[in-house]
């Protein structure tokens, strides 16, 4: 199957997130955004799985422009906690997504627990010309007993990756891209844009 084309919407008003995939996706590509498409209305994504709400959010686009789109979604999957705080991370601690709010019900709800295993997850989902490709980046890794650094968002000052003895926060933005599950799973839709371009 060969799809010709270069531009592609990124469904997310996400800067940082369209910067990092730009880059990675490199000058062949040109990304733009809803907004660059005077969409401004929220994007809704009330699935229950990674995979159902990026599904949603690349679909919206589509359903209204017909043009090749693709989006994320990623979450913290502790395995003590069954997967929880995983497609609720944003919300963990309530609606207003506030991070810290959401480290802190993450650590109190890890006291005692001897397994701090756990892991991001991101799905893409593309659609192509009506056609839905699915691609999953991983970070495994384990929660600290509290946070620490400065870097990064979200969960960052309280997830130390595998083979590290820092938290994500404590290291360098290239340092988290070259490891990161968002990173994995950018490089894999990379890969197969370059493997279906004409
Ligand atoms: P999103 O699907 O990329 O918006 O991610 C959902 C939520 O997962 C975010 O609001 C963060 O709480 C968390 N999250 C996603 N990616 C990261 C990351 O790289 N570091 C820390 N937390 C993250």
């Amino acid at each position: 199957m060969q799809y010709c084309f270069m531009d592609i919407v990124f469904a997310t008003n996400n800067r940082h997130k369209v910067d990092e995939a730009q880059a990675i996706l490199g000058a062949d590509f040109t990304l733009t955004t809803p907004k660059d498409l005077k969409l401004f209305e929220e994007i809704p994504e009330t699935a229950n799985t990674l995979q159902g709400n990026a599904f949603m959010k690349a679909q919206f686009i589509w359903e209204r422009f017909h043009i090749a789109c693709f989006a994320d979604d990623t979450g913290l999957e502790v395995e003590a906690l069954n997967g929880a705080p995983g497609v609720y991370s944003a919300r963990y601690a309530g609606e207003e997504h506030d991070p810290k709010a959401n480290t802190e019900k993450l650590l109190k709800a890890l006291e005692g627990k001897k397994d701090r295993s756990a892991r991001f997850r991101t799905v893409v989902a593309l659609i192509i010309d009506g056609d839905t490709f699915y691609f999953e980046g991983v970070l495994n890794g384990k929660i600290s007993e509290s946070p620490s650094g400065k870097g990064g968002f979200g969960y960052d000052p309280v997830f130390i990756p595998e083979g590290y003895d820092k938290t994500l926060a404590e290291l360098t933005s290239e340092e988290k891209n070259a490891i990161s599950h968002r990173g994995h799973s950018m490089r894999q839709l990379s890969e197969f844009l370059n493997n279906h371009i004409c």
